[in-house]
């Protein structure tokens, strides 16, 4: 976009995590923001981590206007070889947060939402612009009209239809995109043949020796076609006290898309769920089916402590897509986040993802890149790590030849990474975890 443009009208669609990093950082550029969310206010966590990579601490540097830390500190990535025997796999800092005390924190630095997580929101500045979180309200309709875009925007509560024009619309509505779907239709998330079967324990009800073992580490057990990833996150309001934080369990496992009919009939009414079956209502036969067989491959002992104290269960469908053009409507229109691609959640990047869309939206709108530059750098990044978490996703769950298969269409994006990268003098787009060797405290 033009640089020295008077502040834009921006319509964002979607208000979790990728749309509020966007707001937060389009409202601090002096532009006039509202995002649009279906859902309420107070949000339903899945009680699970977000893993801030550097994009998000990039991003963090130049719009978090709180000082107080949220996110857990893991120093090292590890494989769990016995019951009480790790190997350490990588070394390296990852900070990890939970979803819900990311949210309240975006929220209290967007438009001042006050929460228990964050009681006090900072002070807007005066360059800041005017930001509004439209809450229960729906995106039903979008259309081109000259140099605007008028969004047609339903209120779930009254049922009222009303229009707003925008100079430019984001989507950021997550894999299942109302904006996607009205340019890339045949983009759909398909399913890659496993599950995840997950749920959180506060640390103080495992031994002393489990706790030990995860506290600062991403432990992964490895077993036949499957696998199992601990990793601890902040308890609720966004605790970091030692006792107050949970250990963040899950458990993949191959299944037939007929046994998913199975697992995803709702405990309660019975329904069939598509992509999650959430806390309180898994079937209780299914859980105890599946503790059942935990007990008998077997689980390494620290695993199976924890699994026997989830109290609400909640399981996942990994799904996945990568879209092929990212700008629409001449760069009025832009997809972000989950809504443009979705990856395997082994290297734990929609996060980071998310916050790398985000600090290229406000150089686009801020006329320091144009828009061809801004689309060619998220679709790299996106395909990059796409293809990097279908890799992982292979090593974890399916036979080496695959893995290999895998490798082999990531390490081809990894060369045209490099090749452009060395080309315009700037960064590589891949990341990777820092290696930094730090004390296991
Ligand atoms: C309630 C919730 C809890 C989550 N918990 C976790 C977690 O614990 N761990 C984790 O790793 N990831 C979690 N995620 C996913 C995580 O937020 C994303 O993977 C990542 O942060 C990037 O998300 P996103 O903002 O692009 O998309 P999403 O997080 O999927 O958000 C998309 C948003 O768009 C809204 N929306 C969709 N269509 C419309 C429409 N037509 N009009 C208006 N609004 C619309 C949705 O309600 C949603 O809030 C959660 C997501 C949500 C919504």
């Amino acid at each position: 976009m033009d640089s020295g443009t008077p502040p834009l009208k921006v319509i964002i669609v979607g208000g979790s995590l990728a749309g509020l990093m966007c707001g937060v950082a389009l409202k601090h550029a002096g532009h006039t923001v509202t995002i649009i969310e279906r859902d309420k206010n107070e949000r339903m966590s899945h009680m699970a981590g977000v893993c801030l990579g550097l994009d998000a601490e990039r991003f963090l540097e130049r719009h978090d206007r709180h000082t107080k830390v949220f996110s857990h500190r893991s120093t090292r990535v590890q494989v769990l070889v016995d019951d009480d025997k790790v190997q350490i796999y990588a070394n390296g800092r990852r900070q990890i947060t939970s979803w819900d005390t990311y949210y309240f924190r975006l929220r209290s630095l967007f438009d001042g939402y006050i929460s228990s997580y964050y009681p006090s929101p900072p002070e807007s500045l005066d360059t800041d612009g005017p930001a509004k979180y439209q809450y229960c309200s729906e995106v039903t309709h979008m259309a081109r009209s000259g140099d605007k875009m008028i969004v047609t925007i339903l209120n779930r509560d009254t049922q009222d239809v009303s229009q707003e024009k925008a100079d430019l619309v984001i989507g950021a509505d997550g894999p299942n995109s109302f904006v996607r779907s009205l340019y890339l239709p045949n983009v759909q998330r398909q399913y890659v043949g496993y599950i995840a079967w997950r749920g959180t324990v506060p640390e103080s009800k495992v031994s002393a020796t489990t706790r030990g073992i995860f506290h600062r580490s991403v432990t992964v057990h490895r077993m036949k076609q499957q696998h199992c990833i601990m990793y601890m996150i902040p308890g609720p309001n966004g605790s970091l006290e030692p006792g107050e934080r949970l250990l963040n369990f899950l458990w993949y496992t191959n299944e037939t898309p007929e046994a998913l009919d199975e697992i995803m009939k709702d405990g309660v009414d019975g329904h069939r769920h598509h992509h999650i079956v959430p806390a309180g209502r898994v079937r209780q036969d299914i859980w105890q089916e599946r503790i059942e067989y935990a007990r008998s491959v077997p689980f390494a002992k620290p695993f199976l402590e924890v699994m026997l104290q989830i109290e609400q269960p909640f399981i996942q469908v990994i799904t996945e897509f990568c879209s092929p053009q990212a700008a629409f409507e001449d760069g009025k229109v832009l997809l972000m986040g989950d809504a443009l691609s979705l990856f395997r959640p082994h290297t734990a990047f929609s996060g980071t993802q998310a916050a790398f869309h985000t600090l290229r939206v406000e150089e686009y709108v801020a006329g320091k890149i144009p828009l061809a530059e801004w689309e060619e750098k998220v679709l790299r990044f996106s395909y990059l790590h796409f293809a990097q978490s279908i890799w992982w996703g292979k090593i974890y769950q399916h036979h080496i030849s695959a893995a290999l298969l895998a490798g082999l269409g990531y390490w081809s994006y990894c060369v045209v990474d490099k090749v452009k990268s060395w080309w315009s003098g700037e960064e590589s787009l891949l990341r990777t975890t820092s290696s930094v060797v730090e004390e296991y405290d």
